[in-house]
């Protein structure tokens, strides 16, 4: 269908808890998410680039909903292409953002979690971004009272406070930058994690999680067998980490 590229959401689930749509910041490359309660209550998740403002708002205007109706900005970690238009956003809404309390400080500084390798050569003007307030800090294990209830799960080494979250009640994981799905699935850039090792370690723990849909902050959604894919994946690329530990 003509449009269809550039449309700004992809409906991922519609059910009585609530509907979620993947927000296409730049194509499938960067995304973030919508999620919206019955009662008309939106959370955005991942806020995408700096320039990504007028796009998330499109994206709110093609559901149906207005600026006014966000109540919640969810994070799932500091870096420049998630947290890149959340000052901006915070403006316009009047909501500070949630993230977890591993990565609060690099939010309130606008700048990215530590990089790792050649990635620290870069000017640091590269991962910066609009600094903005944080609300609530999460914690692994807490259930987010949006959509019936959205899981929060720790899974650090991208950056320390990196998270995933799980909508349970329509068995839908978001893996956030834990793994990413360009052309297949895969792990995100080694050097841009803060411990590329931790980050293979802790992916583990999405392999375990109970789910029918995985979406990607990079990369489309993955339909068909998303759990029996990753944990393909997974087994290829085992933790070298990991050595009889639980
Ligand atoms: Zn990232």
């Amino acid at each position: 269908m003509p449009g269809m590229a550039r449309a700004p959401v992809v409906p991922l689930v519609e059910s009585r808890s609530g509907n979620i749509w993947r927000v296409r910041m730049l194509g499938d490359y960067v995304n973030g998410f919508l999620v919206r309660d019955p009662d008309g209550q939106v959370t955005l998740i991942d806020v995408g680039l700096r320039r990504s403002a007028p796009r998330v708002l499109e994206a709110l205007g093609a559901v149906g909903s207005a600026p006014s109706q966000v109540t919640r900005i969810v994070l799932t970690h500091a870096h420049a292409d998630h947290a890149g238009a959340a000052a901006a956003l915070s403006d316009r809404t009047g909501r500070d953002v949630d993230v977890h309390r591993a990565d609060a400080a690099y939010i309130r500084a606008g700048e990215a979690a530590p990089v790792s390798g050649v990635a620290r050569l870069l000017p640091r003007r590269v991962f910066s971004f609009a600094a903005a307030t944080v609300g609530e800090e999460l914690v692994d294990g807490q259930l987010l009272d949006v959509a019936g209830g959205l899981r929060v799960v720790h899974t650090p080494g991208h950056s320390p406070g990196h998270i995933s979250l799980v909508h349970e009640d329509s068995r839908l994981l978001i893996t956030g930058d834990a793994l990413f799905n360009m052309r297949g699935v895969g792990w995100p850039g080694k050097y841009f994690c803060t411990d590329f090792r931790l980050t293979q370690r802790t992916a583990h723990v999405l392999g375990e999680l109970d789910y029918d849909l995985a979406a990607f902050t990079h990369g489309p959604e993955l339909r068909e067998r998303p759990r029996e894919t990753i944990r393909a994946f997974l087994r290829r690329h085992p933790s070298t980490a990991v050595s009889g530990g639980t």
